[in-house]
Order: structure tokens, then C-alpha cells, then sequence
């Protein structure tokens, strides 16, 4: 699969809240834009989108709370697609923590991008430079881009972002986080001060909203999360076992729940052990982790989203962004470090208006985060046992 092949599904109704009593034609955007809109068959704005799109559009800075599957990319590419026109040099920059979200945008930059004649460049890791140095020397309006492979283009001299106008940051959160922070900040400064920026993310953390602030003018924020932690409709489950049961059990979970099932292994060597566990068990994968090429990665997550792999094991990079709709568990066969993480590994299923499940094999040694996720989503986790596999018994529970 190329990048070009990634498609733009249309959300069904019941699945995308929609502002019924707004229009696309209430937020200030043009004709030509808002016939690309009909032509894709959008009808309604999202809550993000009718909130954002207007101060966007305003100039003002702007941080957006949604959450996948909120129809956010569109908030931000729509008034880029508005205010951009092609040919007056690099002005929009987008910056996504996977290379998936950011071909995903890309996809929508290049439809909505049409009526200004608006060319994109996608600069992501794991795929060779040559087509990107080329990209980067035919003057593209917008660059969206990983941060890593951004950065090695900036020291090869082979991009300036000194003409930036517009600035996303998507999944903020993701890109202000350890990991990302150091090479984030440094492509920060490279762009000019005055330009516009954007921010979108779907928790907001004290540290990120510090950093955020240190970024932003005087933005304006616009929270369309649902009320409570996590999506609505999921059922938290807990399967409490000895650590040398755990392969076991996912194997038997596995064959218990037929759905379609996103699998999170901590580690990439584990998730390969898994995977053919999984495969001498009859139960076929689909396995996306960083050291996987661009092409196996793009390979696996459509034959995960086109329905021929039901089970995809991943590490963390596909906790956040990805847009599959229809997952209906979401399986931890380690527990993630974090409460946040939990959270978008959690919101990969369950999305808008469908319920799901979120299992989680954990150990005592994971109580700690147990208790921690309980807190926040204002619930217990659910314990459960699984027939052929012995569960570790508590002692003492807490609530
Ligand atoms: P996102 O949150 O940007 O990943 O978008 C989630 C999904 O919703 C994507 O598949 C979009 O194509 C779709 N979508 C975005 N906005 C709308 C809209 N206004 N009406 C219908 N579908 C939409």
C-alpha cells in the first residue's frame, strides 16, 4: 500500500456526533471548500469542528480537546486548506507522533487541499529520503511529518521552516512527552514567532498543558472530550494471573472472543513471540511495532481495518491516533506504565456510540497502575477468570 491508497472513510451518523443545528457553511469557510466537503459526503460538522474551525479561521491560537475518531483531522486541515494557496512556499507544518496519523492527514490534506491546488509532503521515518528531498525541492504549501525524520531533513539543510505560517501539533500530549520533548522543542524554534498554532490532544496532563502554554498566544480552548475519563460504553475487565499464565491466557481469550481484537504487548521482541504463539494456535495476526518497515506497518494495519486479520498485536505506537473503526476489544497483555496510556489503548474501542471491551492480563506486581486506573476511571476493573488458566487470588480487595 502506498500513501496515496489511504482512504478517507465517511463516519456514519450514529457513530460521529454530529452538530446537527450547525452547518459548514456557519464557520466562515469559502465556496470551493465547502463543495470539496459536500463532494466527500461530510454533512454535518463535528463538535470539534464547529467549534474549532471558526477560531482557527480567526488566526487566534487554539488548543483543542478530542479524541480520535472526533473528526479532528478535518478541524485543522480545513482551515489550512482555506487559508493556504499554493505556491507561496512552505507555510503549513504538521507535526503527528506515528507515521500512520501521519499519513492519515495527509490523505485529507491532499482532498481538501484540491481547490487551491495545495501540494503536501509527508516526511515520516522508515521509508528511504530520496522521494522526500525530492518532494521538499518542488516547494510544497505543507509538510506533515514525524518529528525524528523532520529533524534529519532540517540538519541535511534539505527543508526551512522560517516561512511557517500555520503550526499543528496533533496528539500534543504524545509530542510533549519525554520521548518526543527534546526534538520537538528544537523544531519548535526553528519556525518563526508570530505564526499560528495549534494544538490538539486528548488528555491534558498539567505538564503538557505547561509546555502548551510556553508555545502558545493567549490560545483559546475548545474541549469537546466526553464527560467522565474514558469513552463511554466500555467494559473494563480484569484477568489477574501468574506472570508465566499470561501467554496462556491471551491464547484462550483469544479463542473465547471472536471480534476484532487490538492486542498490546509491551515490548517489539514480545510482540514477535506472540505473534507466533498466536499463529502455531491457529489464531492468524497482523503485527505493527517500529521495526517493522513502513510497508509491513501500512500492510497491517489495512488488513487489520479491511476485516481479513480480526487480531492486530502492537506495541504502544498504535495506542494513539489510528482511525479503525469497529474494534471491539482491546486486550493488554501488559499493562501500559501510565493512566493516560491506558486511556488511549482503552479508546481504540468503544468509538462513538458502540461499546466494547478493554481486557487487561495483569500480575500483582501491576497493582500499583491497577489502583491508579481505577481512581481515575471512578470504577473497578471487573475481575474475571478464564476457564483452563488458574487466577491469582486476592487477598484483600480494596473497595
Ligand atoms: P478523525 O478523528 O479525524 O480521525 O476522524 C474520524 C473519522 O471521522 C474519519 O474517518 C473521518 O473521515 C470521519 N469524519 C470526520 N469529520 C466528519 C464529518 N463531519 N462527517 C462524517 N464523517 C466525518
Amino acid at each position: 500500500m502506498t500513501e496515496h491508497d489511504q482512504n478517507i472513510p465517511l463516519k456514519p451518523k450514529a457513530e460521529l456526533s454530529q452538530q446537527e443545528s450547525i452547518l459548514f457553511s456557519d464557520l466562515g469557510l469559502s465556496k470551493s471548500i465547502l463543495e470539496s466537503i459536500q463532494q466527500i459526503g461530510f454533512t454535518h460538522p463535528s463538535p470539534i469542528q464547529a467549534k474549532s474551525i471558526p477560531i482557527a479561521l480567526s488566526g487566534k491560537d487554539l488548543i483543542g480537546l478530542a479524541q480520535t475518531g472526533s473528526g479532528k483531522t478535518a478541524a485543522f486541515v480545513l482551515p489550512l486548506a482555506e487559508k493556504l494557496m499554493h505556491g507561496q512556499g512552505l507555510r503549513g507544518l504538521i507535526l503527528c507522533p506515528t507515521r500512520e496519523i501521519a499519513l492519515q492527514t495527509k490523505a485529507f490534506l491532499d482532498l481538501f487541499g484540491k481547490s487551491h491546488d495545495l501540494t503536501t509532503v509527508c516526511i515520516i521515518g522508515g521509508v528511504p529520503m530520496g522521494p522526500q528531498v525530492k518532494g521538499l525541492k518542488n516547494n510544497p504549501d505543507i509538510v506533515v511529518a514525524t518529528p525524528g525524520r523532520l529533524y534529519d531533513h532540517m540538519e541535511r539543510k534539505n527543508i526551512s521552516l522560517n516561512k511557517i505560517e500555520y503550526l499543528v501539533l496533533d496528539e500534543a500530549d504524545h509530542m510533549f512527552d519525554l520521548g518526543f520533548l527534546p526534538m520537538v522543542e528544537k523544531i519548535l524554534r526553528k519556525t518563526p514567532k508570530e505564526r499560528q498554532s495549534m494544538m490538539f490532544s486528548a488528555t491534558l496532563p498539567p505538564s503538557v498543558q505547561g509546555l502548551m502554554q510556553m508555545h502558545l498566544k493567549d490560545p483559546q480552548k475548545v474541549d469537546v472530550l466526553p464527560t467522565g475519563n474514558a469513552a463511554v460504553g466500555i467494559e473494563h475487565r480484569l484477568y489477574l494471573v501468574d506472570w508465566k499464565d499470561k501467554r496462556n491466557l491471551l491464547v484462550k481469550l483469544l479463542q473465547k472472543e471472536s471480534g476484532s481484537t487490538l492486542v498490546f504487548i509491551e515490548t517489539k521482541a514480545e510482540a514477535d513471540f506472540i505473534f507466533k504463539i498466536l499463529s502455531n494456535n491457529d489464531l492468524p495476526a497482523a503485527i505493527l511495532h517500529s521495526n517493522r518497515t513502513q510497508h509491513q506497518r501500512s500492510k497491517a494495519l489495512s488488513h487489520f481495518k479491511d476485516g481479513k486479520q480480526r487480531i492486530l498485536i502492537a506495541t504502544d505506537i498504535a495506542s494513539r491516533g489510528i482511525d479503525v473503526p469497529g474494534i471491539e476489544h482491546v486486550i493488554n497483555l501488559d499493562m501500559p506504565d501510565n493512566v493516560e496510556d491506558y486511556i488511549h489503548r482503552a479508546g481504540r474501542t468503544a468509538r462513538a456510540g458502540k461499546s466494547g471491551i478493554v481486557s487487561s492480563i495483569a500480575t500483582f506486581r501491576d497493582y500499583g497502575i491497577i489502583k491508579k486506573i481505577e481512581k481515575h476511571i471512578s470504577q473497578s476493573l471487573e475481575r474475571c477468570e478464564i476457564e483452563g488458566v488458574k487466577p491469582y487470588k486476592e487477598l484483600k480487595r480494596r473497595r
